[in-house]
């Protein structure tokens, strides 16, 4: 169903897309909390083939398993994995997997049926089914806040889950996944420190990040910022009118100086935001830059890595309300 409504001033026409199905139906998981358990260990030759969806978990999946895995990965620079539907040929990469990996807590929100359907087949694990409920964000209609890769910290425990399905699957190279994972580990504890040092340098009452989609309600925890997305948790249902004008009204209330667009993100509502304040509320918002959200950067460029990602986040957004 698509409305159009009209806003009064100066707002452009807004679409708003109602979309069936997002609201109640919970998220098909394939296993919620440890203890890990791999049902099969791999027989195959080496390298083993690994499916990763996202760049954030290809990444995580490249450090630890190292040099006995090659890695696929099905969403590139600028997917949106909140809408992002398998094709054809992923289905068959999938079904040519020896293992798969996936984010998880509804982020594949349409390739969950999938998942399932794989995990009756092969070893299939959503790296942050493991980490404790009483670390998710969730909001009103108790859907989970899938973005934890923006909380270091939080993120990292998805390498022991990597470390321990691996350790399983190819017990032969325990040791080296195990020295793997140690190491990386130690890596996103000093990004972690990082970006809690650098947002610091920013006054309190400056640190407001309002972006295009809910994305950075782990990151606000972690490192002390406000965080205001037009869209919600997913970017499956649009931005209302009401939501529109009351973030107009809040950035002029607050005189917040940037707002940000997200790569995997349309611009669309975050320009309605900027012209919404300069033509109704006399106050000039600029955008801040772009962040990597939902996707990392192009791959062998720096945002093309998780921890490039984060440090390129974390540089942008001091940078532009300092
Ligand atoms: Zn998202």
């Amino acid at each position: 169903m698509l409305q159009r409504f009209h806003l009064p001033g100066s707002l452009a026409w807004i679409s708003i897309v109602f979309l069936a199905g997002c609201g109640g139906k919970p998220a098909p998981v394939v296993k919620t909390g440890g203890p890990i358990v791999v049902a099969s260990t791999f027989k195959g030759e080496y390298p083993i083939k690994v499916v990763a969806t996202t760049g954030m978990v290809g990444d995580l999946v490249r450090n630890v398993a190292g040099e006995h895995a090659q890695i696929t990965q099905l969403m590139g620079e600028g997917i949106d994995p909140h809408l992002y539907k398998p094709s054809s040929g992923d289905v068959s990469t999938l079904n040519n997997a020896d293992i798969i990996f996936y984010s998880g807590r509804n982020l594949e929100g349409k390739m969950g049926d999938l998942f399932v359907r794989m995990a009756g087949r092969k070893p299939t694990f959503a790296v942050t089914d493991y980490i404790e409920d009483q670390f998710i964000l969730d909001n009103e209609e108790q859907h989970f806040d899938p973005h934890l890769w923006f909380d270091v910290a939080l993120w990292s425990k998805t390498v022991g889950v990597v470390r321990d399905v691996l350790v399983q699957y190819d017990p032969k190279h325990a040791a080296e996944y195990q020295a793997n994972a140690d190491k990386y580990q130690k890596s996103l504890t000093a990004l972690h420190e990082y970006a809690k040092t650098q947002l610091a340098t920013v006054p309190k009452e400056q640190r407001v990040l309002v972006t295009a989609h809910d994305a950075f309600r782990y990151f606000g925890r972690a490192y002390d910022i406000e965080v205001r997305g037009v869209q919600g948790i997913s970017t499956e249902s649009e931005a209302s009118v009401k939501e529109i004008n009351e973030l107009v009204q809040f950035l002029a209330n607050r005189k917040i100086k940037a707002v940000f667009v997200e790569s995997s993100v349309s611009e669309k509502n975050v320009k309605a935001l900027i012209e919404g304040c300069q033509k109704g509320r006399n106050h000039t918002v600029v955008i801040g830059g772009e962040l990597y959200s939902d996707a990392m950067g192009k791959p062998g460029t720096p945002q093309g890595s998780y921890e490039g990602m984060i440090r390129h986040n974390v540089d942008t957004i001091v940078k532009a309300l300092k």
